[in-house]
């Protein structure tokens, strides 16, 4: 086209588009997705296309820091549809700690995740959510969005503190009663300001089902606007992807990348399954393991190939207590409904808590390296599992003194708690209590 002589060139960039897992729902935009969080359908947004990462970027990834690893990744989803420049700003304010690799033993890596103001790995989904919602209500002016979110433990913290004080949000956290450590729930209880929390009757099941009953309530929908925070949200699950690139990139710089197994404690399964994104992007890693506490659903898939949900049960490594992972959806759809296809990539492992004791203990013994209960599968499940010619990492989502007193009656000491978590325990517990059943959650949104 031309226009007065010059030449325009019109980079129409055509949005990323999104569809539901289960097929019934029309596509969405990142902006429809992030904001819904759920399809309409029940189903999980999915992006029609995962892009590949070019062979130059991975040759040189070791150059580069983790906020330029991630932009480029970023870009790879979001680029068609964020203005790059604000992209870049998301992607950089929310990446404003680092997520080393750190040798344990043998070639049995850990990758820390616990840096993060809340110490868990959902703080980088839950900052990057925060501002990309922010983007996008100042850019419509929309009025106030109300974030609804169910926490096993970790989630609702990193949640709360990554939204805490931004404009136009305010943040339900829901809760499980008496089975969230205390630290735990300090980190989501004590914030005030545009963050409440419901502390209810049930368990992180039924905490989860509140709020998927809140989205398809058609009154509560038309009295305010909903939007999920959890590990379903493509906002929050996507830019988990960063740091599995920075590990290679840190194995890399190692020497350490030629055979990498990543190893993923996991309970909604939204963690591993970015991984297998990245993957999919072109990271070379040769495969996967989903270790699991004993709430093992996808352990017995891996083995029977059927998916059989049950109630979860109460373990140390509460954040895993999940027993019928949201995310599981997106694999199968991810591998096109193969057993086959997802036992090649994926195994399984899964340890019950006198297991992840020992682990825990025997770790710090051997090597001084203090594991929480959820890196302790990660982290067994490589010494069961990995050959003599394969570089391991795990996970380590969170820190151990997130954890405190089942950490320090395992090793049988005093640990030091870092300065950010005795900043939480400080705080005095605000919480409204709740019932499990629907009908008095709804009357009590309905009322704000
Ligand atoms: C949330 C959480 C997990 C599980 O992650 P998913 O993405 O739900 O599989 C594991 N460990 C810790 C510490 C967590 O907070």
């Amino acid at each position: 086209m031309t226009v007065r002589g010059k030449e325009v060139i019109h980079k129409s960039k055509s949005d990323m588009k999104y569809y539901s897992t289960n097929k019934q729902a029309p596509d969405a935009t990142l902006e429809e997705a992030v904001v819904k969080g759920l399809a309409s359908d029940k189903g999980l947004f999915m992006p029609y296309e995962i892009k590949q990462l070019p062979a130059s970027f991975f040759d040189e990834i070791d150059q580069l820091s983790f906020q330029e690893i991630a932009f480029r990744v970023a870009d790879a989803f979001f680029g068609e549809d964020i203005p790059s420049d604000t992209l870049k700003q998301i992607v950089y304010d929310t990446l404003n700690f680092d997520t080393p690799v750190v040798r344990v033993k043998d070639n049995i890596y850990s990758l820390e995740l616990f840096h993060g103001p809340t110490l868990a790995f959902k703080d980088v989904g839950a900052r990057f959510m925060a501002r990309l919602l922010g983007y996008f209500i100042r850019k419509e002016g929309k009025k106030q969005v109300n974030v609804l979110v169910a926490t096993s433990g970790d989630t609702g913290s990193a949640v709360a503190n990554g939204f805490l004080g931004v404009e136009g949000i305010h943040v339900y956290v829901l809760y499980p009663k008496g089975k969230v450590s205390e630290i735990q729930e300090k980190q989501f209880t004590t914030l005030g300001k545009n963050i409440t929390a419901l502390e209810v009757d049930g368990t992180f099941d039924d905490c989860q089902a509140l709020v998927k009953s809140a989205f398809m309530d058609k009154e509560l929908n038309a009295h305010m606007q909903l939007t999920s925070a959890n590990s379903i949200n493509v906002a929050r699950f996507l830019p988990q992807a960063f740091y599995y690139f920075y590990a290679y990139a840190q194995l890399k710089k190692m020497g350490k990348a030629d055979k990498v197994v990543v190893c993923v404690p996991s309970g909604n399964f939204g963690n591993i399954t970015a991984g297998l994104f990245g993957k999919r992007m072109g990271l070379p890693v040769s495969r996967f393991i989903a270790a699991n506490n004993r709430n093992d659903i996808f352990y017995q898939y891996l083995k029977t190939g059927e998916y059989n949900p049950r109630p979860s049960i109460a373990t140390i490594a509460n954040a895993m207590d999940v027993g019928d992972p949201s995310n599981f959806a997106r694999i199968l759809d991810l591998y096109k409904n193969s057993h086959e296809a997802i036992s090649a990539e994926i195994s399984g492992a899964t340890y019950t808590d006198d297991q992840i004791r020992e682990t825990v203990k025997r770790a710090f013994d051997e090597t001084g390296y203090l594991l929480d209960p959820h890196g302790a599968c990660g982290y067994r499940a490589l010494e069961e599992g990995l050959n003599p010619d394969e570089t391991g990492v795990f996970l380590e989502t969170a820190h151990p003194a997130k954890f405190l007193q089942t950490v320090e009656g395992i090793i049988g000491k005093e640990m030091r708690i870092p300065e950010k978590l005795q900043a939480f325990m400080r705080g005095t517990k605000q919480s409204v209590p709740m019932s499990k059943d629907f009908a008095s959650f709804k009357a009590y949104l309905m009322k704000r």
